[in-house]
């Protein structure tokens, strides 16, 4: 892509932070933090892609996520876990989960995602993966990183278009976001096309770009908030008992068999709608 975009005269700066950007009736500002000292570069338009970084975002009104989750993995060499495994409860994550992921090849992700402790939660989930006794110079290595929980107040303005983490284009159920960042990233493309074809890059033209996006990811992300905001108030006890109830219902086996790996709305209504759930639910805020 990259070689694609400077053979049709793309300039492509590495190493190099936007440390502002100035909005002018005519054209954009960009104040760029290089190797060589800084520099200014101008544009019509001006796209914001910074992952879990909102300096400029604030700085133009456009508002940050409403949280920040800890992220935290690092990778193993094990062979011992043939399939995915999550971890749920409070021993390795406070609100959402730890992971294991087997590449197959003698190696093994192994994260945490969560609103406490993340060494503690990656410790505890190590221990659980294998009988993996080197976890103090595992944690060394553990990259961590934090993780945009629901989106910013508006992800376009004049002359501007916010798109993937930096939007806070994230999955609210898993927090990955990879694949909203790229579904949007084809929508503000269209849209900056059509601007460059009428001329126009106001705000009022940007807007399309949310309408759209908004559209296809708004009420997956808002069902993820709503199920993060139960299920975080869960103690472990009603969470078996939630898993549990998942098995009698035929959820686990509904979930195996039609859950979407990238849309989970469907699974969280029908959670959310399961009768023996909502015992287990009613049971934990009102019984
Ligand atoms: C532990 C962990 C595991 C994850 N696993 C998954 C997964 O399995 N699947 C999934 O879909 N998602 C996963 N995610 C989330 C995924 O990494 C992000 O959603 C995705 O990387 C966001 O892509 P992005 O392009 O928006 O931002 P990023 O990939 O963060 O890229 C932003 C880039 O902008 C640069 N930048 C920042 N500020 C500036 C600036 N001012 N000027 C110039 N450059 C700047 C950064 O250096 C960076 O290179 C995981 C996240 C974590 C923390």
């Amino acid at each position: 892509m990259a070689d694609f975009a400077q053979n049709n005269g793309v300039k492509i700066w590495l190493r190099t932070t936007v440390s502002s950007l100035s909005v002018k009736e005519k054209y954009l500002e960009a104040l760029l933090k290089t190797e060589e000292g800084p520099q200014r570069v101008y544009a019509q338009v001006s796209v914001i892609a910074t992952g879990v970084k909102y300096n400029l975002q604030t700085a133009l009104g456009l508002g940050r996520p409403r949280k920040i989750i800890k992220g935290i993995q690092v990778e193993i060499k094990t062979n011992d876990l043939e399939r995915l495994k999550i971890y749920w409860g409070s021993r390795f994550s406070t609100g959402f989960f730890g992971w294991a992921i087997p590449l197959l090849d003698g190696r093994t992700r192994v994260g945490v995602m969560t609103e406490g402790n993340a060494v503690n939660g990656l410790k505890n989930t190590l221990s659980e993966v294998s009988d993996y006794s080197n976890t103090c110079s595992e944690l060394s290595r553990a990259k961590r990183r934090g993780i945009a929980f629901g989106t910013i107040r508006r992800s376009y303005s004049d002359r501007i278009i916010v798109i993937g983490e930096a939007a806070g284009q994230i999955k609210t159920t898993t927090g990955g976001g990879i694949y909203y960042g790229l579904l949007s990233a084809e929508i503000a493309s269209e849209t900056i096309k059509k601007a460059f074809r009428i001329g126009n890059f106001e705000a009022k033209t940007l807007s399309e770009y949310e309408k759209k996006w908004k559209k296809t990811l708004g009420s997956e992300i808002t069902f993820g908030e709503y199920f993060h905001k139960l299920y975080s108030k869960l103690s472990d006890k009603s969470l078996d008992a939630l898993f549990d109830a998942a098995k009698k219902d035929g959820l686990l086996s509904y979930i195996a068999k039609s859950g979407k790996f990238d849309w989970h709305k469907n699974a969280v209504r029908k959670i959310i709608r399961s009768p023996n759930l909502r015992r287990v639910l009613w049971n934990e805020f009102i019984g």
